[in-house]
């Protein structure tokens, strides 16, 4: 497999973007290698600049859960496209995205639509600050949240796969409103709520972590934290960017059955188009401006194309309820597969699953935290992710990313993924 158009074009990058890459996360410095260049994706397929194919099992880190192209997606955003790129003033669509919105993630009374998931953390952090009067937030190490200042604290996604544990240029005054727990541990939640409860504002986590690998919640976790943040007036917001609509129809508080008070969403509700969304309890979503005092605002903000892409997604979603369980089905295949190659190779590995979210973990103990993470031997991930990028398997460059399985993977790619996984366990691992 050639790279020469790829590797030509990231020469040029470098000199014009930092580390030629628009988000660090798609950077391949992890691996070992140079990211390629993709012209175009339809399916699970992608194709990259010099004509190689691949299976996809990124989907654009969350957002295509029916895959690239969907027909659903594309005829809604060329049904609106002659109509104009952008108003900046109210639409239809925009309601019934928020009455869809609200169906579907009943805990979603009030809702408003952003730009991006970063954006509906950093609003939503704002608003449980101004209903609460506090200022302090709990987050979860290795749980990422965008880049928000105060919530790139002991972060997952990029800054753990570049072993950044704080990103420079954040004020001291900032990080320290933040106060870091390990995820999964109840014990220590329960200390922080006993020295702090009453200046908490807010506890904000992956109900099921996907930025660093998929980590699940244990039994009785999010319930026990429903629980302290209702007793110490906390708002409690699951940041449901990545699992919202993806790991069941109402997102993992449908899966686990747990209310928050406050949700994020983003990726999955925008088909691909650049979008996010923050929302819940309607006597807290009135403390946003032009109704209360808490200010937040944005000029593309209900863009058009990403409300007609984001809509024609969800409703498909809704209508096709069967999606899931083909996904959870082939996820599932993916998972046992691999796991048994890996075996058959005598290759260390465990491995998360939650529906289509995924991660092959390279170490010994079932991972429940960041320290269980991080015990991973990123270099085995590293030679692993080669040898199945130039068999064509197109996987998230990162130990600490889930892999994520859409509607279109069948069983003919799900076993080739297999096929190919017992081949670089076998010769690169
Ligand atoms: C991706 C992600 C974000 C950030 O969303 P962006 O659109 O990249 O700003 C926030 N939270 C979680 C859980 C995410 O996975």
């Amino acid at each position: 497999m050639r790279h020469d158009r790829s590797s030509a074009l990231f020469a040029e990058a470098q000199r014009f973007i930092p580390g030629g890459v628009n988000s660090p996360a798609r950077a391949f410095g992890a691996v070992g290698r140079e990211p390629v260049f993709i012209i175009r994706g339809h399916g699970c397929r992608l194709w990259d600049v010099d004509g190689n194919e691949y299976i996809d099992f990124v989907g654009s880190w969350g957002p295509l859960l029916l895959g690239h192209c969907h027909p659903a997606v594309i005829s809604a955003l060329r049904d609106v496209l002659d109509g104009g790129t952008s108003f900046g003033a109210p639409t239809e669509a925009e309601v019934e995205m928020a009455q869809l919105i609200s169906d579907l993630m009943p805990s979603i009374e009030m809702v408003r639509l952003v730009n991006s998931g970063t954006e509906a953390t950093m609003s939503a952090l704002r608003v449980a600050r101004g209903y609460t009067g506090r200022d302090l937030v709990v987050k979860f190490v290795g749980n990422y949240h965008g880049h928000v200042d105060s919530l790139l604290v002991r972060a997952g996604s990029g800054l753990a796969t570049l072993g950044i544990s704080d990103s420079a240029g954040v004020p001291e005054g900032f990080a320290s409103t933040t106060l870091p727990a390990p995820y999964n541990d109840l014990r220590s939640l329960e200390q922080l709520f006993g020295q702090h409860g009453e200046r908490i504002a807010a506890v904000i986590l992956e109900p099921v972590v996907g930025n660093m690998g998929c980590v699940p919640p244990r039994p009785g976790f999010l319930q026990r934290l429903r629980e302290l943040c209702t007793g110490h007036g906390a708002v409690l917001i699951f940041d449901e960017v990545m699992t919202g609509f993806r790991v069941a129809l109402g997102g993992a508080q449908e899966l686990y059955g747990v209310t928050p008070d406050m949700t994020t969403l983003g990726k999955v509700i925008g088909g691909g188009l650049p979008i996010g969304a923050f929302g819940g309890r309607r006597e807290i979503m009135e403390s946003v401006a032009p109704l209360g005092a808490v200010y937040q605002a944005g000029t593309l903000s209900g863009n058009p194309l990403a409300v007609a892409g984001g809509l024609a997604m969800l409703r498909f979603l809704r209508d096709n309820p069967e999606s899931y369980e083909r996904i959870e089905s082939s996820s599932a295949r993916l998972q046992a597969g691999v796991m048994a190659a890996a075996e058959a190779a005598g290759v260390t590995l465990t491995s998360n699953r939650v529906g289509s979210m995924l991660t092959f973990f390279f170490t010994k103990q079932q991972v429940w935290d960041w320290d269980g993470a991080s015990t991973c031997d990123t270099d085995a991930f590293g030679r692993y992710f080669r040898a199945m990028l130039t068999q064509g398997i197109y996987l998230p460059c990162s130990q600490y990313e889930a892999a994520f399985v859409a509607s279109c993977h069948g069983d003919a790619e799900i076993d080739r993924a297999i096929e190919c996984a017992g081949r670089a366990f076998r010769k690169a691992v």
